[in-house]
């Protein structure tokens, strides 16, 4: 009991000091960080570690975002809640998590089926019943539930796979990193005839594998 007091008030601490302070004001991000416990999506020997500034080895030679970065990119997709979401890179489920909180439904795709199937248990114990799961390279997005109101990769390819653009709706936002050993974060905007890539920010995260 008196554990969970207190990753209640790091998570009360690390949304202050890392996210509204550097200028994150979406009042649905801010509340789903505060709401989703992350040390539930990180291995048991590192969970004192969980609210910290810093990304976090989950195993399989991943990581858990930074919680910045998770809600710097939720926020960028401007989501207003009725949307459905397409993930690529499940990892910890952290992510899809507060995606689940903001949006009506999340498609999420894991390369590795060991993630998939933690970041599955973690998700049905904490009861989200609108978060559907699939195992394989996202690269290829996943067709039969498109066109999606918005689109979030985690992981970097070398370029923005031309298969996901398709799959966003018109006015639909990507979020998106791109590169190798330099990496940018990028918002793409599909409108009518074509679409505008806009880049926002340098990035490091691990690289989407890519079988196709
Ligand atoms: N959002 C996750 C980040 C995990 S790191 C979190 O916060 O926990 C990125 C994830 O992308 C890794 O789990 C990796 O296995 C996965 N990945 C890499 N290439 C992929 C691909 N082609 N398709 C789907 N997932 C991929």
């Amino acid at each position: 009991m008196k554990k969970k007091k207190n990753f209640k008030q790091e998570r009360e601490k690390m949304v202050q000091a890392q996210i509204e302070a550097r200028g994150i004001k979406d009042e649905k991000v801010l509340e789903a960080m505060r709401k989703v416990p992350r040390h539930l999506f990180v291995p048991e020997h590192m969970r004192r570690y969980s609210y910290q500034d810093e990304p976090l080895p989950i195993g399989e030679g991943q990581t858990i975002s930074q919680p910045y970065i998770v809600a710097y990119m939720s926020e960028a997709l401007n989501l207003k809640g009725n949307e459905k979401v397409l993930e690529i890179g499940t990892g910890s489920g952290y992510q899809t998590a507060i995606l689940a909180e903001i949006v009506k439904e999340v498609f999420s795709i894991e390369i590795v089926d060991i993630l998939s199937s933690k970041a599955r248990k973690v998700i049905k114990e904490l009861s989200y019943g609108n978060v559907y799961f699939k195992i394989e390279d996202g690269t290829q997005g996943w067709k039969e539930h498109a066109p999606y109101d918005a689109i979030i990769v985690t992981a970097a390819p070398s370029k923005v796979p031309q298969a996901l653009k398709n799959q966003l709706k018109i006015l639909g936002r990507m979020i998106i990193p791109v590169g190798s050993a330099f990496q940018e974060l990028i918002h793409v905007i599909r409108e009518k005839k074509k679409f505008k890539e806009q880049k926002l920010l340098p990035v490091r995260f691990v690289p989407l594998i890519s079988k196709h």
